[in-house]
């Protein structure tokens, strides 16, 4: 499980979170829509350890890990920009993350080469594919390391449609197999949808509702909320 209590961070006079409690359950996937500029990177960036809050608690798996250092909190990241070993061919990449786990076997690594359709690029290096190819290795990396959470920010913005189609249910069906804890941030509302058990609508530092897909249509639970939604329906 995952749980944030009353953070909040403010960069210079300015308030970027406001008081954002929530908790995940173990397996759970909770999509994060929104504004851009609303906070939603600066909250990732606080689970993963890279910036600390102005005030507040993380936990995971009941254990406080908001004074822990990003390498030592068992989760993983997947960023919009691919970052991989440019020294390190495709394979290697992805060993790497399996090595992490200590789940270094060759079956593994070339089912997770095969989900992402990369088997015959194996060997080659991160230069000579393309940056959607790139982005794809590094989802196959981070989910090779099996994480407790992984925090997923835009993932699949650099690929074109279809692939994001095919991508997601890989993605959705891993995680559900394995029950790894995930926050998947998008600025696209039907992928927030499809791949949340629950969504939450982020806007000016705080959460205006986190409720499961249908819910949040049925009932949402001010203007923002159905302005939002609205214009994606
Ligand atoms: P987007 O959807 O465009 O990625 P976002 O919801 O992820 O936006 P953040 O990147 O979290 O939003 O930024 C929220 C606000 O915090 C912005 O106004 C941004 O300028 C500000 N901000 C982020 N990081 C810093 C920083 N290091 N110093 C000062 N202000 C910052």
């Amino acid at each position: 499980s995952l749980e944030i209590k009353d953070m909040t961070k403010q960069f210079q006079q300015q308030m970027i979170l406001k008081d954002v409690s929530f908790t995940l359950n173990k397996g759970e996937i909770l999509s994060i829509v929104g504004p851009s500029g609303s906070g939603k990177t600066t909250l990732l960036r606080i689970l993963a350890g890279l910036e600390t809050p102005t005030s507040g608690t993380v936990s995971i798996s009941g254990k406080d890990v908001t004074r822990k250092k990003a390498n030592k909190r068992n989760l993983s990241l997947v960023f919009q920009q691919p970052l991989l070993f440019p020294h390190m061919t495709v394979k290697e990449n992805i060993r790497y993350g399996a090595k992490l786990a200590k789940k270094n076997d060759e079956d593994k690594i070339i089912s997770l080469l095969d989900a992402i359709g990369l088997s015959s690029y194996a060997d080659h290096y991160p230069s000579e594919i393309s940056g959607g190819q790139q982005q794809r290795v590094a989802l196959a990396r981070a989910m090779a390391t099996e994480p407790e959470v992984i925090l997923f920010d835009e993932p699949f913005s650099s690929l074109d449609p279809q692939l994001r189609q095919g991508l997601r249910l890989w993605v959705r069906d891993f995680l559900a197999e394995r029950a790894i804890t995930s926050i998947f941030v998008t600025h696209d509302t039907e992928e927030a949808m499809l791949m949340g058990d629950r969504v939450a609508l982020f806007n000016e530092g705080v959460f205006q509702q986190i409720d499961e897909p249908k819910v949040l249509h049925q009932s949402p639970a001010n203007p923002f909320v159905a302005n939002f939604l609205g214009g994606h329906l």
